[in-house]
Order: structure tokens, then sequence, then C-alpha cells
């Protein structure tokens, strides 16, 4: 761990080790706070199924010693019920092009992938369990609680190496992608142009700091697609999806912009304002996620040169609040505070400790409650959706 000062620096290997969102079934756990992230995916799901029916199939023979399985792999899985939800459209999905093709579906794998701190207990407890293999594939679809496939956890970070050469057929990757291996060194080097004062993120940030982190984003995502082309069978098709922005300048990062750089930075300047913490201590703070353009992603697409683009485009994703009384200000306050906590407060605890947290995120919600009309009718995110096939 790297110490400046008494701040942590979050280093790529510290990040690594430390990012994941809020494990558990708490108020403000990512188990609890991903109905929008499920309601964004839902709304996407023919694009997925688009992507799905490139894969090239192969019939597989009926003799068991010679099956070779069909594996999927979900990158930034997390630790709630939407990678399941996703997984199992995507089987289902597979088995029934299988069957109208005439073939024996295979067995089918999946593995769930995050970083190490990534809260695979809670995941796996939420798994269905297997149906029973030794029946006719027409038992395990007519057991709607049963997964027809076998799960494993893989924890590592995708901008490296993860799975064996051509051994992946589909990798879906949704909402994990702008989260950055690192907040690149020169945004909090006071020496420099790019150091990012006064700020906790890119939004609104000068210039050279917002640059730093477009770099930052377009150097892993190059070293992602390098990893996947390498991990992937010829004929497999990638489906991703993670936060994008609409306009062509960094420092404008859309709805991210508004979650990150508009309440929760004015929560870190209460902090600062009432002697809670230092200001530098903030200055040093910085969330590690970038909302690329479609021209920021599809340049390090194409540059790689490994995938034909079969779509990419930014598609409009709706709220991240989830309300059930729009007009009851303190619950879209409350709901700003949780779901940036259920993202960043695993961050923010290792920088400033719980107690000041939990002080952090009661202004956030204190803020949300006062501006909610606002931030229901600004709060909008955009996703970038790419559909690759590998050939
Ligand atoms: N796909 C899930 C979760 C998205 S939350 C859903 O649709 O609900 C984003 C996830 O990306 C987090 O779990 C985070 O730990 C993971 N993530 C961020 N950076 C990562 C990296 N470098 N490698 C692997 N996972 C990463």
């Amino acid at each position: 761990m790297a110490l400046k000062g008494d701040n942590v620096v979050v280093s790529s290997m510290h990040l690594e080790k430390l990012l994941s969102m809020k494990g558990g079934k708490g108020e403000s756990s990512y188990a609890n706070n991903s109905q929008a992230q499920a309601k964004h995916a839902m709304s996407m799901l023919h694009l997925l199924k688009e992507s799905l029916d490139r894969v090239e199939l192969i019939s597989t023979p009926a003799e068991a010693d010679n099956m070779i399985p069909f594996v999927v792999a979900d990158l930034g899985c997390s630790c709630g019920s939407n990678t399941i939800y996703i997984i199992d459209v995507i089987i289902k999905h597979m088995i029934k092009r299988y069957e109208a093709l005439g073939y024996q579906p295979p067995e089918f794998s999946a593995f769930f992938s995050d970083l190490p701190s990534n809260d695979f207990n809670t995941l796996f407890q939420l798994l269905p369990p297997l149906a029973n293999y030794g029946g006719s594939m027409e038992e395990c679809l007519a057991k709607d609680n049963h997964r027809s496939y076998f799960a494993a956890g893989v924890p590592g970070s995708f901008y490296r190496r993860l799975f064996p050469a051509r051994s992946i057929d589909v990798f879906h990757s949704a909402f994990s992608l702008h989260w950055l291996s690192e907040v690149p060194e020169s945004v909090l080097d006071k020496r420099s142009n790019a150091y990012n004062k006064g700020r906790v993120f890119i939004h609104g940030a000068n210039e050279s700091t917002a640059n730093a982190y477009k770099k930052q984003f377009q150097t892993n995502l190059a070293v992602f697609l390098r990893s996947r082309s390498q991990e992937m069978k010829r004929g497999g098709s990638m489906f991703l999806v993670c936060l994008g922005r609409t306009s062509m300048d960094p420092t404008d990062q859309g709805g991210a912009g508004l979650l990150f750089g508009t309440h929760f930075q004015d929560a870190w300047d209460d902090l600062v304002q009432e002697r809670l913490i230092a200001s530098e201590k903030r200055d040093n703070f910085n969330i590690p996620v970038y909302a690329p353009s479609l021209q920021d992603f599809k340049e390090v697409v194409e540059a790689d040169g490994s995938f034909a683009i079969n779509k990419l485009e930014v598609f409009k994703g709706g709220s991240p609040l989830v309300v059930n009384r729009p007009d009851d200000m303190s619950e879209v306050g409350r709901a700003l505070a949780t779901s940036c906590r259920s993202v960043a407060g695993v961050l923010v605890d290792a920088h400033i400790g719980d107690k000041l947290s939990e002080e952090l995120f009661l202004r956030v919600e204190h803020r949300g409650t006062s501006h909610a009309e606002e931030l229901l009718e600004q709060l909008q995110f955009f996703h970038i959706v790419a559909s690759l096939s590998f050939a």
C-alpha cells in the first residue's frame, strides 16, 4: 500500500485488491441496490439475443465422451441476482438455437468473474440448485427454478488474462467496464496539470485531468480486448455494456457526472468546510470511473482489430434511482445516497473510515432530498452497447 502523508494513494494493485460493490444483503448492499441495472439490462435483452444469434454453433456428438461444453463468462458479475438472471437468459437462448437446428444441446458451463474482494459467498448462495443433469434437457428446462449449467467463480481483474486460450464461447459484461484499473498517477500528483484539486470526479474538472482519465480508460479497454481475443473460441461473441456519455467533451460525464460530480461532490466539500477532513484528503480521493463517448470506445475496438463490430451504439438507460413514491422527497434523497454508497461506499470507507463515510452519505442524502425533483428529472444514464464477434 502506497502512503502519501496520511492519504492512501489508490494505486492499481491497491484498487484491484480493494474495489467491490457493497457485499452482503444490507440496506446499502449491491444485492439490494441493483434494480436499476436490472431494468436497464432488461431493456437491452433484444440486443443481447441478437449478439447470441451470431455465435457459431457446432453440432455436438451425442456420446458423452466427446461432448465439448459451451462456456459463458460474465465479467464484473458482482454479488446480486442480475448476473444469475443474465446467464440464465444466455443459456436458455443458446439451447433454443441448438434445438431449432435439430442439434443436441451441449452441456453448459458458466463462470462468474469479478475482483477478489467481490462477495462471491452472497452470489453463490443466490444460485438456484443444479438441475439433474442425468435427466433429459426437457426435464431441465421444465424446472424453471433450477439452473442448467455448471457454475464457478473466477477471481481476478478483467484487465488481465482470466481464462485459458480459446476456451470461452460467450463473454458478457454489464455496467463494469467504466471502472478504471486505477486513478491515473498524474491526477494525484500535486505538481501535475492533471491534479484534480477540489474535486472527487472528473465531471467539470480541467481538461488535463479528464484527458488523463480518458487515456487510462482507453489503455484499460485495449488490454481487456487483447486478453479476451486470446481467450475466446473462434466463432464466439461478446456483449459489453458500460456507462457512456453523449457529449464529446470528457469533462461532461453525463449521468455519471451527476451521480459523482454534484451532490456527492458537495457532500465532500461539506466535510472539508466542517473541518471533519482536510481539503487535501478530499483532493486525494477520486472515483475511478470514466463514462466514454462512442468515439472513445470505438477507437480502441478498431485499433485492436481482432473483433468484427456487429453493433456499437449509445443507448439510453434511464435513471439509477428506483423509488416507490417519487413525490416523497426523502425517499429520493435516500435512494441517491444508497445507490451512490452501494457502488462507491467501499472506496470511501477505505479512504476516510466508516464513521466519516457515514457522515458523508448522510450529507448526500440531505442534499438529494432537497433537490429531489431535479434529480428525478435530470439523473439519466446512457450506456455504450457493443456486440463483437471473434472470427
Ligand atoms: N454486472 C453486474 C454488476 C455491475 S457492478 C450487474 O449487471 O448488476 C460493477 C462490477 O464490476 C463490480 O462488481 C466491480 O467489482 C467489477 N469490476 C470493476 N473493475 C473490475 C476489474 N478490473 N475486473 C473485474 N471486475 C471489475
